[in-house]
């Protein structure tokens, strides 16, 4: 088997429970080698033509690439794919955190998933075993509460859980599929397509690590990214977070504001993520943020993950849920004309809890603002909600 790779496949039908492992050879993985081009081998020869996203006939793949699990910044990473309920073309999304390493360490590279479980189960891998689960008693709980449950019902807390929240379950269009609580493959709805067909959660745990050709190579290449990184031109990521670009966008007037009738926001800076570091990250009161207010991926040294803490005032946020990204910053801030960085950093709390994409749902939202603005929605339609641009 080539390098990187496990040489495992797990395809789990949850219609009839059954579970089987593909072996496929090195010709195939040269051809398809991972993430998003070896799910769309799946989804291109396994879906039938005019299938419903949200009926048993979808598939969802859950596939990695061949450097994930390598230690070496920026690797883990995983794509979901499955005909989106919110396109209905080809949904297509990444995320990060510490399952896809994870994944890789159980012993699979991709995992396909078909049909319909009768009941809510999890899928649990371990070691290169895997089995069904009862989720029954995890069904609508919040994506910080399943976890909890999962790693106490296993026993272990180093699982990795990748979960949908009550948004998928009750398929919401933009639903996503979330790790941590906090790392999302956000987009295209695939939270949704997991809802449909029972699945509340992949759990997994190994300790099998990738082989690699040149190790050394590697240990020397990542060694030399830590080493550069603070002089870089993406240490300013790390320190500040992808809404480190907000500026830069509204410099090019590109950071749509006011549902993008406008490129330019006047309070960009209250909401960028200087503000973020120097206000809302936990920790910033102290001077302490740099240490317990960012957060990484398997063998990152970038850092840029955000951890918001908020213990006082109107909107307080738990930790444990993360902290906006730019887009996050973008459509729940300058879309909506919205300059509370407070309030923002709650829309991607509750987010994170109830399994929803923030792209999705923070421009949903900037549209019913422009429709109050423009009078085509009242307080009546609102039920007394002011929508009034900036109104958080
Ligand atoms: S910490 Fe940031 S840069 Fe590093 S892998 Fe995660 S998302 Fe990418």
């Amino acid at each position: 088997m080539a390098n990187g790779y496990n040489g495992k496949i797990l395809h789990v039908n949850l219609t009839s429970g059954q579970m089987s492992v593909e072996e496929p050879d090195d010709a195939f993985y040269r051809k398809y080698m991972g993430g998003s081009a070896m799910a769309m081998h799946y989804l291109l020869n396994d879906i039938p033509a005019g299938v419903d996203p949200l009926g048993p006939d979808n598939v969802l793949v859950l596939a990695l690439s061949v450097v994930t699990g390598t230690a070496i910044s920026g690797q883990s990473r995983m794509t979901a794919a499955a005909k989106s309920p919110l396109t209905g073309a080809i949904g297509d999304s990444q995320g990060g955190g510490f399952f896809p390493a994870e994944l890789k360490f159980a012993g699979f590279d991709a995992i396909v998933i078909k049909g319909k479980a009768e009941k809510p189960v999890y899928l649990w891998i371990n070691e290169g075993s895997y089995e069904l689960r009862d989720a029954a008693h995890l069904w609508g709980k919040i994506t910080g509460e399943a976890e909890r449950y999962i790693k106490k019902e296993l026993g272990d807390n180093k699982v990795e859980v990748l979960q949908i929240g009550p948004a998928g379950e009750k398929g919401v269009r933009f639903a996503g599929i979330f790790s941590m609580s906090n790392r999302a493959n956000g987009r295209t709805g695939m939270g949704a397509v997991m809802g449909s067909k029972n699945l509340k959660a992949v759990v997994v745990r190994g300790k099998k690590r990738p082989d690699v050709a040149d190790k050394e190579g590697l240990r020397k290449l990542a060694k030399w990214g830590v080493t550069h990184l603070k002089d870089s031109g993406i240490a300013g990521l790390g320190k500040f977070g992808t809404a480190e670009t907000t500026g830069a966008n509204q410099v090019l007037g590109t950071l749509p504001t006011y549902n993008y009738n406008s490129g330019v926001f006047d309070k960009w800076e209250a909401i960028d993520g200087t503000t973020m570091y120097d206000t809302v990250l936990k920790g910033a009161a102290e001077g302490k943020q740099d240490r317990i207010g960012r957060d990484t991926c398997y063998a990152c040294t970038v850092r840029c993950k955000r951890v918001v803490e908020i213990t006082e005032g109107k909107y307080k946020v738990d930790p444990k849920y993360g902290g906006p990204e730019y887009e996050t910053t973008s459509t729940f801030g300058n879309y909506c004309a919205v300059d509370d960085l407070a309030a923002i950093s709650k829309a991607n709390e509750l987010c994170n809890k109830y399994g929803m994409d923030t792209i999705s749902c923070g421009a949903t939202i900037s549209w019913a603002f422009e429709a109050f603005n423009e009078g085509k929605l009242t307080l009546d339609d609102t039920d007394g909600l002011d929508l009034t641009w900036g109104n958080a």
